[in-house]
């Protein structure tokens, strides 16, 4: 049977940032790398205090209302302030392992595992990603571990008849996240029904003090938790203005011309599938890369010849993408560093460009940052160094 839904080309983490870049474009101010420590309400306020990794600096901002959205810290981050919950979460940890391309279908698999729940193999880029699992735990954060690994080359080798099985060699990159399932009191300790549990997301509103905390959610509803915040803000009285598109891909008549402009700067048949790509990655903001490529030919340079990254893209990044770490943009802006195993990124000597261009002065200690924690990895004794 074929079915289709909703797929990322590529990867949930660009999916979300491209609402973060929406939001900064309309007018909203996006930090990265900065944590909320404490919520205090005070005289009809909010007192928020931010802790940030990259400095030592207290930083304290006055809201008149929050939105707790920290996905599975929403309940930790409320009683951590003496906030009530009339939820709770629990963390189911989910792992993919990333492998060679095993099959040419373009489509998702979904099977069943052996224990029953579903089980899928996903293209990602040029590899195939396998799992997933879905097991309690009770503690954040995770990591992938020897059992994770057994279990999805297990299900995956006896699903599909492989000419040379998968083994722990194969695996390029690993994930590992907690999925935030929202219960109430009493299933709060129930073990025995685990996959009964609703995926649904559940939005809590304290009229009183304006706060509001989003329990759980999924990705294939994220339209619906933003409408429903939308709802709840105005409940509290806040103008939200007209109703209009805050999602999506932008209109069609600017990919027309964006194309149009990209094959005028000699971009042929391989060259549109490249201008597709950026289309898909950045919308109208695209025709920002061709005016550099315009002004500056040499721009189209690819500076990582083993992995497809233009200079006018590295340039784009750096000042549009909120990159803090090369990692950031390796894997939670491109999905580079979860098709590439690390030991063989490292070994590019390109990379030492990116970071030039990316971080300017503190491109070698940024750079070595990276590399230091992308050691290879003695795969008999697990991947630890790369996860996410
Ligand atoms: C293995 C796995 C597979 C999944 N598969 C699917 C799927 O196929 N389809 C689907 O629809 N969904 C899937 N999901 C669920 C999907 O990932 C979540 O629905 C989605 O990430 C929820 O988004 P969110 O923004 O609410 O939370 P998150 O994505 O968790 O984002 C919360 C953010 O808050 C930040 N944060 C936490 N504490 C603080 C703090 N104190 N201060 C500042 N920031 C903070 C975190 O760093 C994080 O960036 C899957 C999840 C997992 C783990």
């Amino acid at each position: 049977m074929e079915y289709w839904d909703a797929y990322m080309p590529d990867n949930d983490a660009r999916f979300s940032f491209q609402f973060v870049k929406k939001a900064v474009s309309m007018g909203a101010i996006a930090v990265n790398y900065m944590a909320v420590d404490s919520l205090n309400w005070k005289d009809g306020k909010w007192e928020i205090d931010l802790r940030s990794d990259e400095s030592d600096m207290p930083i304290r901002v006055s809201s008149k209302a929050v939105i707790n959205a920290s996905g599975p810290h929403v309940e930790l981050l409320n009683k951590k302030n003496g906030l009530s919950s009339p939820k709770h979460i629990l963390f189911s940890k989910g792992v993919h392992l990333i492998v060679r391309r095993i099959t040419n279908a373009h489509g998702v698999f979904a099977f069943f595992a052996d224990d029953g729940r579903l089980f899928f193999l996903l293209p990602m880029g040029d590899k195939s990603c396998i799992g997933t699992t879905d097991t309690r735990v009770s503690e954040l954060p995770v990591s992938v571990n020897d059992e994770d690994r057994k279990f999805i080359l297990t299900n995956i080798n006896r699903l599909l008849r492989l000419e040379e099985p998968l083994t722990v060699k194969d695996i390029i990159s690993e994930r590992v996240g907690v999925r935030a399932l929202v219960v109430d009191e009493d299933q709060f300790d129930d073990k025995s029904d685990w996959m009964s549990l609703s995926r649904k997301h559940f939005i809590d509103i304290k009229e009183e003090e304006s706060y509001i905390s989003v329990f759980a959610g999924k990705f294939t509803d994220c339209i619906n938790v933003g409408e429903g915040l939308i709802a709840a803000m105005g409940k509290l009285g806040f103008d939200m203005g007209k109703k209009g598109k805050w999602y999506g891909e932008d209109n069609v008549e600017d990919k027309v011309s964006f194309l149009d402009a990209a094959k005028s700067l000699g971009m042929t048949l391989s060259g549109e599938e490249w201008a597709l790509r950026l289309w898909r990655l950045y919308g109208k903001d695209a025709n920002v890369i061709l005016g550099r490529i315009k002004e500056d030919p040499e721009k189209k340079k690819n500076i990582i010849p083993q992995i497809d990254f233009m200079l006018a893209e590295a340039e784009y990044a750096c000042e549009n993408e909120m990159v803090v770490e090369l990692e950031d943009l390796l894997r939670r802006r491109q999905m580079i560093s979860l098709t590439h195993a690390k030991d063989k990124l490292v070994e590019m000597s390109g990379f030492k460009r990116l970071s030039q261009v990316l971080f300017g002065e503190d491109w070698e200690a940024k750079y070595e940052r990276w590399k230091k924690d992308s050691v290879p990895v003695d795969i008999s004794k697990g991947r630890d160094g790369n996860r996410e």
